[in-house]
């Protein structure tokens, strides 16, 4: 039986031999078949379905590695199972020869027992004669027989008890060979398993040969498909390459031009950069030249502006005079009930009528302003004259007329309705912030009084001293006046301030400040000063307004002292004022600006281009109207001058003086006859130097 098992055992080992070889061979296959296999399908449609042939692919190989696996462990267990057969096989021939040698060694004790009995049996002879010996000997043979019979039991016992052995070893044997027999089942279980096994992997290989095959086929007819498409496509590249061929040509023609433009580039944009440079140059120069030439045009045209501008005045006349009619107030007294004596022309602005003594004269002026008017519209018609000061123009703005006829209002007005002098600064503040993104302006002013032919300075810190007008020692023939305050103004605010300090000033001169300011000239003197900061242009312009001393004839009232040297004083310097008016308006060689301190001071503001606004102020009341007849008359003969061209400066003659007005009314006055005129009382307390010193010191002294 153990050489069965042997030969089982081989055969098993034989197939599981050719198994193993055959698994090789299909994984050689295999890797053959993966290698014929096309590489990645580049994304093209069939890159889906052999994503999944490839994964099939896996799975099988899967599976046969599992095939495999258990395969390999069939092949264990066998082989644990062989061993254990031969270990049994040779415990059994163990147990066998073992047996066969108990076996050997108790015949063999049988065979000398048997033989020892035989041998016994075969000496009757000697028994018999031992009979008698044993008869004799009996004893010692009977003992002696005893010793064997017990000796033969004995060794029958052994036989019986190697017999019994023998008999446990034949059962042992059988046992032995059912055990190989339950083996060899097992064998043939495990074959029976091992055979499933081989047929299910010649399956599964027969399976996966076929998927193979259909997935080569796949692959092939996807491969020729695709073979075709590119085939298709590279007649397509072909073409085209042919047509390329030529654009190729053009394109290697271009780069090479190109190269050659790169190559000559840099000479090229040097080149280019030498005639920009110099014709940029050249423009620069043009552009320059054009602005100067632009610039020499501009300062032409200014010129001819100015000339147009003068001569626009000339035509109009710069010597301008209004008139303004002051409400009737509580002080004309039983005048006022009884009525103006004066009367408007409705269709003429530029004509009034007096009544005077019963008789109506009717004069004519440039501008009549009723008592209706108000401050604004007597300052609209004088604003032109105040702005073409920032021009560079001088201008003069005097108020004539008796006291009480209404010029302090006019000019100074009151706090709530300011006159021109506020208006006018106002405006010039107005004027030069508007032209601030070309000029620079510094506006200063100047407050000064002249009483009895006295200049005094109303901003100075010594308002009593007495000033004097002086000639520029450069040489240039302008007059100036040494000591004279100018402070700098940049807001209302600071012409508040400078009014405030002249009133002041004035009001410490004197002890009843109505009279001293009805005998006196203020002056309000504006200096402009500008620089246009693309030109370099400078210009100056002058404006003086004056509140002129009363014109009224204190003379004739038969005045006295100091009241008649007042009167003396201020009709010689309003007389100087016609006369200067009159030899400039006629255009004399000699203008007689030195005849007086007020005519003197404003000579550069009257003389040349510059223009002068005489306001003649006149009270409606009846018993005023000698003097606004007197009044009316200057201001008639002073615009009436500007009419006269050379020629009719004989007609009109000289400038009649402040008596001659009065003559067509009356005879001459005694100019030293005694009158009512009242005399200067004594000098009121000390002057308030410490206010003034306040507002002096918030105002900057200009330059
Ligand atoms: P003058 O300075 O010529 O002596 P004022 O200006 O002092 O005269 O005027 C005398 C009075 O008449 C003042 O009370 C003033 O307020 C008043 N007055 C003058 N003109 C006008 C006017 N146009 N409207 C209203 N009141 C006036
Ligand atoms: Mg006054």
């Amino acid at each position: 039986g153990g050489t069965d098992v042997e030969k089982h055992r081989d055969l098993l080992a034989a197939e599981n031999e050719r198994l193993r070889r055959e698994v090789k061979a299909c994984e050689g296959e295999l890797r053959a078949l993966r290698q014929r296999q096309p590489g990645p399908c580049l994304p093209c449609e069939h890159g889906q379905e052999n994503g999944r042939l490839q994964e099939r692919l896996a799975q099988l190989q899967r599976e046969l590695e599992e095939a495999r696996a258990r395969l390999g462990e069939l092949d264990l267990e066998v082989q644990q199972k062989t061993h254990r057969l031969a270990e049994v096989e040779l415990r059994l021939k163990d147990s066998l020869a073992e047996k066969a040698q108990e076996e050997e060694r108790l015949s063999r004790r049988l065979r000398d027992s048997q033989e020892t009995i035989a041998s016994l049996k075969a000496q009757p002879p000697q028994v018999k004669y031992i009979i008698k010996t044993v008869e004799v000997e009996s004893a010692k043979a009977k003992q002696a027989l005893c010793e064997s019979q017990s000796r033969n039991q004995y060794l029958q016992e052994q036989v019986g008890m190697q017999r019994q052995v023998l008999k446990e070893m034949e059962q042992q044997l059988q046992s032995a060979q059912r055990t190989a027999a339950q083996l060899r089942a097992q064998i043939g279980l495990y074959e029976a398993e091992l055979e499933r096994a081989h047929g299910q992997m010649l399956e599964e290989m027969q399976a996966m040969e076929d998927e193979k095959n259909r997935a080569i086929e796949e692959a092939f007819s996807r491969a020729q498909v695709e073979m075709k498409a590119v085939h298709e496509n590279l007649a397509g590249v072909r073409t085209n390459l042919l047509t390329l061929q030529p654009a190729l040509r053009t394109l290697t023609n271009d780069y090479n031009s190109l190269k050659r433009q790169v190559r000559d580039f840099p000479l090229l944009l040097q080149e280019t950069l030498r005639s920009a440079r110099s014709e940029i140059g050249q423009a620069i120069e043009e552009v320059n030249s054009a602005n100067r030439e632009l610039l020499r045009k501009y300062r032409r045209e200014l010129q001819l502006r100015k000339k147009c501008h003068n001569e626009l005045v000339r035509l109009k006349g710069n010597i301008r005079v209004f008139g303004r009619v002051r409400p009737l107030t509580k002080e004309d007294g039983a005048a006022a009930e009884a009525g103006s004596a004066v009367t408007f022309d409705p269709d003429d602005d530029a004509v009034l009528h007096l009544s005077h003594k019963g008789k109506q004269v009717s004069f004519e002026l440039d501008k009549v302003f009723p008592p209706k008017a108000t401050q604004e519209d007597v300052f609209r018609e004088v604003q032109a004259l105040v702005t073409s000061c920032i021009d560079g123009y001088n201008v003069c703005i005097f108020a004539y007329g008796q006291t009480g006829a209404g010029k302090t209002y006019t000019m100074e007005g009151t706090a709530a309705n300011p006159g021109i002098n506020q208006r006018a600064l106002q405006l010039l503040f107005a004027e030069v912030r508007g032209k601030a993104a070309d000029w620079d302006y510094a506006i200063s002013v100047s407050v000064a009084e002249i009483y009895n032919e006295a200049l005094r300075d109303l901003l100075g810190k010594e308002p009593q001293e007495k000033l004097e007008i002086k000639l520029c020692p450069d040489g240039s023939g302008q007059l100036y006046v040494p000591g004279l305050t100018e402070f700098r103004v940049q807001s209302v605010e600071d012409i508040n301030k400078v009014f405030e300090l002249g009133r002041v000033n004035r009001a410490t001169e004197c002890t009843n400040l109505n009279e001293r300011s009805s005998r006196s000239h203020a002056l309000l003197m504006v200096t402009v000063r500008g620089l246009d900061r693309s030109t370099g242009l400078r210009t100056a312009g002058k404006l003086n307004l004056v509140d002129l001393a009363g014109s009224e004839r204190v003379g004739r009232s038969g005045a006295e002292g100091s009241r008649l040297r007042e009167a003396q004083y201020i009709n010689k310097s309003l007389s100087a004022l016609g006369d200067v008016i009159y030899a400039l308006r006629s255009r004399q060689g000699h203008v007689p600006f030195r005849n007086s301190k007020l005519t003197y001071l404003l000579q550069d503001s009257l003389s040349g281009d510059s223009k002068t606004l005489m306001m003649v102020q006149v009270s409606p009341a009846d018993k005023n109207s000698s003097e606004t007849l007197c009044s009316l008359k200057f201001a008639e003969r002073v615009r009436s001058v500007e009419l006269g061209p050379v020629c009719r400066r004989a007609e009109l003659g000289s400038w009649p003086s402040q008596e001659q007005l009065e003559v067509t009314e009356r005879p001459p006055p005694h100019g030293d006859s005694p009158g009512a005129a009242r005399g200067h009382a004594a000098p009121g307390p000390g002057p308030p130097s410490a206010r003034t010193a306040s507002i002096r010191r918030k105002l900057q002294t200009a330059g």
